[in-house]
């Protein structure tokens, strides 16, 4: 499956002008990183596998492109996640439900048992010729074919346009697309934030990948990962007022770092939007009902 290149947009935002990357618009459940991340699988013939295995959280967003992935191709999908809240069974929301209506089989563990449920899992996997494994997050080797094709088309752009220095953003969770953007464009400097963990953590997710890459810099963030706050929800308000919609759990924390660090940036900008816009249904119901 190939989809059409997204496009570069202008885009002003708290009197600042950079340019968009719209790879949330290359489709509505491989949106983003996702599509680059799964770009490999996508094109593995049908016939070569039967079974996707991966584990991380019950409303991810890697979750459900990799179910609909799945779906495309006819393979199994089995994800291991923490046991769900009882509201979710009872009335499945968001990316869980329709994970679920594309055909996932869940595994729920208790917390206490994750960790040697995955260890589990990866032992299994590795028995299996018929099954693959996707790590959490889909933080694998196998990202860099899509990440790479994504820096082509960056560095066509900036060749184009004629452009010396470029700052390329883009938000972090296991900084597997940063990472590999860093070492596809070495003319570049990649800018990312720690979404989940702090970036000590980041950078211990990212070596188990590669060496740190020297032009990957790791903004610093006060947020906590998909924890509800009146910043982090302002700001995605006044990105959509800006004209475009951002996911509720990384976005907002990129764009924060990112103006706060905006006037040390030498050159210009081009953030890479990571899609994960499915995933808002339930961050705002989650807003909606704090006290
Ligand atoms: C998954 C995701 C990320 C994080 O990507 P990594 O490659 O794991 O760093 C960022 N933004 C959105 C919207 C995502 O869904």
């Amino acid at each position: 499956m190939h989809l059409s290149p997204a496009p570069f947009e202008p885009f002003r935002f708290e009197g600042r002008e950079l340019t968009l990357k719209r790879d949330d618009l290359i489709h509505p459940l491989f949106s983003g990183n996702k599509y680059r991340k799964l770009y490999a699988l996508l094109q593995t013939p049908s016939e070569a596998i039967d079974t996707l295995v991966s584990y991380g959280g019950i409303q991810s967003n890697a979750m459900l492109s990799v179910a609909a992935l799945c779906r495309l191709k006819g393979w199994r999908f089995e994800y291991t996640a923490k046991t769900a809240p009882r509201h979710l069974k009872a009335d499945p929301q968001g990316n869980y439900k329709h994970a679920l209506a594309l055909g996932m089989a869940v595994h729920e563990v208790h917390p206490t048992e994750y960790d040697a449920a995955v260890a589990a899992l990866k032992q299994r996997c590795a028995k299996q010729e018929r099954s693959r494994l996707i790590a959490q997050g889909g933080a694998d080797p196998a990202a860099e074919e899509g990440v790479r094709a994504l820096a082509e088309e960056i560095r066509a752009w900036k060749e184009k346009r004629g452009i010396e220095r470029l700052n390329v953003v883009t938000p972090s969770g296991t900084g597997t697309t940063a990472a590999y953007l860093a070492r596809a464009l070495p003319e570049c400097r990649v800018v990312t934030v720690a979404a989940v963990g702090d970036p000590a953590y980041l950078q211990r997710q990212i070596e188990a990948l590669m060496p740190l890459p020297p032009n990957l810099m790791i903004l610093s963030t006060p947020y906590r990962f998909g924890s509800l706050d009146a910043a982090l929800l302002q700001t995605y308000e006044k990105l959509k007022a800006a004209g475009v919609a951002f996911d509720l759990i990384y976005a907002p924390v990129m764009w924060l770092a990112l103006m706060e660090a905006w006037d040390d940036l030498e050159g210009e900008v081009l953030y890479v939007h990571s899609g994960g816009v499915s995933g808002n249904e339930t961050m705002l119901a989650r807003y909606a009902r704090r006290p």
